[in-house]
């Protein structure tokens, strides 16, 4: 069992997510605590949410674009081959 910072309830160690620089490897607070958290942090700051989903997708999109090309052959080898499965 631990307490959570935030909320102070006592909780069982599973309700909390890990942290590798804490003694017991565990974070401070529970992950309700967590979402809750994040949830306004995302609600408060929209634009910077919007910067940094838009710098994931460029710094992502050459692999999206392989992929996409991947799963169309896919489709296509799938389509040709006689049993409609590979
Ligand atoms: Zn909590």
């Amino acid at each position: 069992m631990k307490t959570c910072h935030t909320c102070k309830k006592n909780l069982p160690l599973t309700s909390f997510g890990t942290r590798s620089s804490a003694k017991d490897g565990k974070a401070g607070w529970c992950f309700d605590c967590a979402r809750d958290y994040h949830a306004e942090y995302r609600r408060k700051n929209p634009e910077l949410i919007r910067a940094i989903q838009k710098r994931t997708r460029q710094k992502n999109h050459a692999q999206y674009l392989a992929y996409q090309r991947y799963a169309s052959e896919s489709r296509k080898k799938m389509l040709a081959s006689p049993d409609g499965i590979l």
